[in-house]
């Protein structure tokens, strides 16, 4: 109980808790965070079991299926003492809850190095209300069309939305944005929303993620409330939902939203999707809603290319009112090319750090210090021309043969250690690596398993692996 919670000496652990958070939410994004990780909060701490509590039970089966791992895992890699983290459903009064805020939102030195202490606080702007704004999700300031910097690779997702934002009438419906994580599809579905509220404030603009909807329709669910559930849609003039992915396999909360989504349509209302693919390829979700997203005009983002990497660094430096040295911004635009909520962290804690030890210049060797760990693990990612290559000289073999349809035994093992290892050390799926080989996916699953058998039974051939692996590593 709350009583017995966290004593002094525990305090280390209230303050990893809110390191966990800050990751957590870099990890999930801040509208899965907001959803379900904000209302936990740390319970006791006793023999190495952490007890975390959580308001519901619906909401306790949904963070243990969906985040308890990476939590665990979290918290292990931080302190070692924390053997197990259970979950405990607890209602907390409205007191309790601002621990955890208050960790979140406060500019301590660990929030500021895990680079998000500008959106932890911007979560906690209340928006403006207009009626039935208890139904949409909190739009964060900072993610309007201003402060989102055009370039190639997002210039027809940008256009597009820029459309939908200004057009009096709809112009094409849904507008559905599709990328990988961190591209920019959050920031521009709030910029739609501030640009119609700011426009015509008496339209009602609906923000949601779609976990969110999720959560609401089956807490409407849970209290048989569901018409109240679809008359709070029934007023809406723009309806946005994001990352509709999460609705995969979800039957009954598709079904609810195919049915708002066709409502709303029927009735001339915009509706604005986002997911991490295109409708087509969206696994889990129905033909007919697949259909239906697909039915109005599809954008998406691709990843970013050096000049849109240069433009954001030099636009959000600006915005922090820091010098940032040409060559650091140079440095950071091709070694972190991931996607741009990296490129922000990274540049966020060099400022940081700079900050932190009273104003220490920002140059291109500090920028190396301080980034050290990450730029480590950016140079370490083995891809599976590298194993291809590696395996080849090892077994005295050119790539070619690795990769050609010889059956020999010569040939045929070392291409089936290659794409063993391909699986472990990359994140590459089945068929990618099996694409590098010219071998469909199920070769590569072979390969893999009949490796995993070998290294138990052949030692010679366990040893192999293992130095190559490690040669691989390094
Ligand atoms: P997604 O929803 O696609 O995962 P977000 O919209 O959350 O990505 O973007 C991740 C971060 O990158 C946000 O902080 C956002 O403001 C920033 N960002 C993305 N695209 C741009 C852009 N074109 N210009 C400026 N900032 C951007
Ligand atoms: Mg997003």
């Amino acid at each position: 109980m709350a009583e017995q919670a966290i004593n002094n000496k525990d305090s280390s652990v209230q303050e990893e808790w809110g390191q966990i958070c800050s990751q957590l939410k870099l990890e999930f994004g801040e509208t899965a965070f907001d959803s379900w990780l904000k209302p936990l909060s740390i319970g006791s701490f006793n023999n190495g079991v952490m007890n975390i509590c959580v308001p519901t039970t619906f909401m306790k089966n949904w963070v243990i299926t969906h985040y308890s791992e990476r939590i665990h895992k979290i918290w292990e890699h931080k302190n070692p003492e924390i053997k197990q983290v259970n979950f405990v459903v607890q209602t907390m009064n409205s007191g309790d809850t601002s621990l955890l805020k208050k960790i979140v939102s406060t500019p301590t030195p660990q929030n500021l190095y895990a680079s998000n202490y500008e959106t932890a606080v911007n979560d906690y702007i209340i928006p403006e209300n207009n009626g039935n704004m208890q139904l949409s999700a909190p739009l964060n300031p900072a993610y309007t069309f201003d402060t989102f910097v055009v370039g190639k690779t997002n210039e027809f997702a940008y256009a597009a939305a820029r459309k939908v934002a200004e057009s009096k009438s709809v112009s094409f419906n849904p507008l559905f944005l599709y990328s990988g994580v961190g591209l920019g599809k959050t920031h521009l579905m709030h910029a739609i929303a501030w640009h119609i509220r700011r426009q015509d404030p008496s339209r009602n603009v609906i923000y949601l993620s779609a976990e969110q909807f999720l959560y609401k329709f089956v807490k409407a669910l849970r209290y048989k409330d569901t018409t109240a559930f679809k008359e709070q849609f029934r007023s809406v003039d723009v309806l946005m939902v994001d990352d509709v992915q999460f609705m995969s396999n979800k039957e009954s909360t598709q079904e609810e939203f195919f049915y708002t989504f066709n409502s709303l349509i029927e009735e001339g209302r915009q509706i604005i999707i986002s997911a991490d693919k295109s409708p087509s390829d969206l696994e889990g979700i129905e033909a007919r809603l697949k259909s239906r997203l697909n039915s109005g005009l599809v954008a998406d983002i691709h990843p970013t290319d050096f000049d849109l990497r240069m433009g954001i660094l030099k636009n959000k430096a600006r915005q922090m009112g820091i010098e940032l040295p040409e060559k650091v911004a140079e440095f950071l635009a091709q070694k972190i090319t991931t996607n741009i909520r990296e490129l922000e962290g990274s540049l966020r804690r060099i400022v940081a750090h700079s900050q932190l030890l009273s104003d220490r210049e920002i140059t291109l060797d500090m920028t190396q210090d301080v980034l050290k760990d990450m730029l480590r693990s950016i140079d370490r990612k083995t891809t599976i021309d590298e194993i291809q290559k590696k395996v080849a000289e090892y077994f005295n073999i050119s790539v070619k043969e690795l990769q050609s349809s010889r059956r020999a035994r010569t040939v045929a093992r070392p291409r089936q250690i290659a794409m063993y290892l391909a699986k472990q050390l990359t994140s590459r799926s089945l068929p990618e690596i099996g694409r590098k080989f010219d071998r469909d996916h199920t070769t590569v699953m072979h390969a893999v398993r009949k490796v995993e058998e070998l290294v138990v039974e052949d030692s010679s051939l366990a040893e192999n692996v293992d130095t190559l692996r490690r040669m691989l590593e390094n």
